[in-house]
């Protein structure tokens, strides 16, 4: 066991403070990694305030986890000591299920092992996340970062990258196609440079006039304000594939009137409260309303190395971990340019701002 600083949440309503926490030593497949970069989703936001329910506490948030591998067990075979590497939102599933095995890990049937506010396999050891100096990790749960990207930058493709690569390819993303992305944050604009990347003409819908220029620079081709109802009348029937990353409450039944007839509509964004969705919004026009969770570990690889040969990372605005709470306000505000990134060194006595 080792004991490793970290930053928590105690409590549903208090600020997150420091913490320490222990980390098993390595067993025969197990990965250590001295965590560089810790990527802020809203999701940490959602569960350290206990906003979707059964959060558990301490809570120590972080799954977009980038860092160099510092000690492998004598069974490990697919990354080295110095290995830049990463963890996302998994770190375990029972690897025997049939979604397991069809590489649908985060719907493993006995419950996967998310990365914190959840438990190992074991169902009682709880888990940890990277909001921390080191994290311990089955290699089959690990990723290759490509060597020439940011790490800073690669960090948040562990959750936000893969949560919009994997709905963009299930539903065909292509040259030419009418791609909208609804909310410019952290997902968003990861779905804004991997569908154009991916050849489509996007269109950012946002509710902040101020991200525009913006939008434009991470490769949008058009942008308009969804806090407008002119929107819908301009762009009704035009979109091939809508990607909806809004975090609060909002209006479904609007934006399937923005697809074209067999349009699909990705609902990623995972708002606290239900949200009514009118059965003539759908069957007018045949569309499809969808959802779509992460991606599996080889799925996330496929992301990864897709990111490395087009260069692609997140904008990141790096802060010390005692800057998270202040990072969350900012988030809640739509505040966010475009992803907060935890620099790790900031939780050692030697690093600390
Ligand atoms: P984020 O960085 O905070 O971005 C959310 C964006 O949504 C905001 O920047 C804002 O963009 C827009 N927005 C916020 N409030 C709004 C409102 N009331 N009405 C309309 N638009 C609003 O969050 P994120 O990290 O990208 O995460 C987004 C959501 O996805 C969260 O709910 C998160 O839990 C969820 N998530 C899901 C998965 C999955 O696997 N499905 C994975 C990760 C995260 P504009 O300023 O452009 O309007
Ligand atoms: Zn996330
Ligand atoms: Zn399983």
């Amino acid at each position: 066991m080792s004991k490793v600083p970290a930053y928590a949440a105690f409590d549903p309503k208090k600020p997150l403070g420091p913490h320490t926490i222990a980390r098993r030593d390595p067993g025969p497949k197990d990965v250590a990694i001295e965590i560089l970069f810790c990527g802020i989703c809203h999701s940490d936001v959602h569960q350290a305030r206990d906003e979707w329910g059964g959060s558990s506490y301490p809570m120590v948030p972080g799954h977009e986890i980038v860092g160099r591998v510092a000690k492998t067990g004598s069974a490990v075979s697919r990354v080295k000591p110095g290995d830049l590497a990463g963890v996302g939102c998994m770190v375990d599933s029972c690897r025997a299920c049939d979604p397991c095995r069809r590489g649908l890990e985060q719907f493993c049937q006995k419950g996967a092992a998310f990365t914190y506010n959840g438990t190992e396999m074991d169902r009682k050891t709880p888990t940890f996340g990277g909001y921390s100096t080191r994290i311990v990790v089955d290699e089959a749960f690990v990723l290759k970062v490509p060597e020439n990207l940011d790490p800073a930058g690669a960090a948040p493709l562990l959750c936000a990258g893969i949560t919009t690569y994997s709905p963009l390819r299930r539903w065909g993303c292509k040259k030419g196609d009418r791609l909208g992305v609804v909310g410019l944050g952290g997902l968003g604009h990861m779905a804004v440079k991997l569908g154009t990347s991916m050849g489509a003409e996007v269109t950012m819908l946002s509710t902040s006039k101020a991200k525009e220029a913006d939008a434009k620079r991470l490769g949008a081709h058009a942008f308009a304000l969804t806090s407008e109802e002119a929107t819908f009348k301009t762009l009704a029937g035009r979109f091939d594939l809508l990607v909806d990353t809004v975090s609060a409450p909002h209006d479904y039944n609007k934006h399937l009137g923005l697809l074209r007839p067999e349009g699909t509509l990705v609902v990623v964004g995972a708002p606290p409260a239900p949200i009514p969705v009118s059965a003539f919004a759908l069957i007018g026009g045949n569309k499809r309303l969808v959802g779509s969770l992460i991606g599996g570990i080889q799925e996330t690889q496929e992301m990864l190395d897709y990111c490395g040969a087009h260069g692609i990372v997140s904008e990141v605005e790096v802060i010390p971990a005692q800057k998270v709470n202040e990072a969350y306000e900012r988030m809640l505000k739509s505040d966010v340019r475009y992803r907060f990134v935890i620099d790790a060194a900031s939780l050692t006595k030697k690093g600390r701002h």
